[in-house]
């Protein structure tokens, strides 16, 4: 009788992996958002038990996809822009993150934001693994047209791995819901039948969700309220300061007005607004709308942007771009909490300042957690084809946001480490016990 020999039953030792962990696409020097990310993991390795062997996992994202996105532009030119989408990890599910279209994107951000979904999912326990993409383009710049014809021809170039079971893009800055309708017709033209489940975050006449387009406002809302509860901190009194107004912030900023908070100052790309006595949030939403930006409301005075960090307020949300809350500005702040609708809005130094001067960070990776919230019931209503009210998708996102605060808390108590820290421990536990589960092929 010939004996086979079987696979190991127990995972790899951590010393049997590598550990040369600065990929050789990225420069050592500048790894800009990935090395914060890469910072982030480092501090809950210590909390990871024995799946801390798993752990390079997560610091390697499992496919990265650069592609040439070239457009005839309206002048009869033909264009070249630089396109990405990264699949961090796909232990518990398909990829699932956003796309955005910004002046300033690199991979090493797409990279960082991937990873970040891989995190937020796991946090709030949707069946996802972590994905981004991006084009470093100014989408402001483009007309209509070449914006259409963009993001199609990125939809096709990444159409190679995307799909409803493979992995999901959604809207993410500079990107909405007519892009994703493109997206969906370009995946769907491209396979021959109507796919509706390959982004979220469509318009809702093409199978989106009611309630999609303000998810993620309301999750930094409902998780807010709840750590302001743990700090005993009357939201109904309180003065918040908002950076970035549009979907996001501009949500979050509504919805604390309406608890009765001051919003006293906002910053966006065109300037930082003021009013000690409260903004009209209706109005500043409106102007938003009409102009493009905050700059030249009406009723609040205009301060130098450097000032926004230093206005008197109790609660802080940054909602626009990564790596504002650095170590220059975060001995200034004055508020007592930070809820992160942005991705990744706070550097790991600058992390450490505000723990050491008592200002709770509510995390993005749990805080900004509602937008893929809803993006999940929104890929669940496809599938099924099957649609529930927005009453219903309310609370079932503030149910789930909740429970995963709570959860989360708790570990950060019984641990005595940060919000940011329990969310990475609570999330990576979850990816790197798939990981085991599934084992390593072959
Ligand atoms: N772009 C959003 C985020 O950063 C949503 C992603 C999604 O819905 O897939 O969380």
């Amino acid at each position: 009788m010939s004996k086979t020999s079987k696979p190991p039953v127990t995972a790899p030792s951590i010393a049997s992996v590598s550990h040369s962990l600065i990929p050789s696409y990225l420069k050592a020097d500048d790894l800009g958002p990935w090395g914060n990310y890469l910072q982030q993991v480092d501090r809950v390795v210590p909390y990871l038990g024995n799946l801390a062997r798993w752990t390079e996992t997560l610091k390697r994202p499992k496919r990265i996809l650069i592609v040439d996105v070239p457009i005839h532009m309206d002048d009869g030119t033909v264009a070249h822009f630089e396109g990405y989408r990264v699949q961090h990890n796909v232990s518990r599910g398909p990829g699932k993150g956003g796309v955005r279209f910004h002046q300033d994107v690199t991979l090493s951000e797409v990279m960082a934001l991937s990873a970040w979904m891989s995190i937020k999912n796991a946090a709030v326990n949707v069946p996802y693994g972590g994905a981004k993409g991006g084009i470093r383009v100014d989408p402001k710049k483009l007309s209509n047209g070449e914006l259409e014809r963009m993001t199609r021809r990125y939809t096709s170039e990444i159409g190679i791995i995307i799909g409803p079971n493979k992995d999901i893009p959604a809207p993410d800055v500079n990107t909405n819901e007519q892009i994703m309708a493109w997206m969906m017709d370009t995946y769907s033209m491209n396979t021959g039948s109507t796919a509706t489940g390959v982004v979220t975050g469509k318009p809702v006449d093409l199978g989106g969700s009611l309630g999609r387009r303000e998810a993620t406002g309301r999750g930094v809302f409902t998780v807010g309220a709840e750590a302001a509860r743990h700090l005993a901190l009357d939201i109904s009194t309180a003065r918040v300061a908002v950076q970035g107004f549009g979907n996001v912030g501009g949500v979050a900023g509504k919805l604390f007005a309406e608890a009765g908070a001051r919003v006293v100052a906002v910053q966006d790309h065109g300037g930082t607004i003021y009013r000690e006595a409260g903004l009209d949030v209706p109005s500043l939403l409106k102007h938003v709308a009409e102009t493009g930006s905050v700059a030249g409301f009406a009723q609040a005075e205009s301060i130098a942007n450097e000032l926004f960090w230093e206005v008197d307020c109790e609660i802080l949300i940054p909602a626009a771009l990564e790596q504002q809350i650095t170590a220059a500005n975060a001995g200034r702040i004055k508020a007592r909490m930070i809820i992160e609708g942005a991705n990744g809005p706070t550097t790991p130094e600058a992390d450490d300042i505000l723990h050491e001067r008592n200002v709770l960070v509510v995390p993005d990776v749990i805080a900004n957690a509602g937008g893929v919230t809803v993006s999940y019931f929104e890929w669940v209503q496809d599938f099924s084809s099957f649609f529930w009210d927005e009453e219903e998708i309310n609370a079932r996102l503030v149910k789930i946001m909740k429970e995963a605060f709570s959860g989360i808390w708790q570990v950060a108590q019984d641990n005595k480490v940060s919000l940011r820290t329990a969310t990475f421990i609570v999330a990576c536990k979850r990816i790197l016990h798939t990981r085991e589960l599934r084992g390593l092929y072959p």
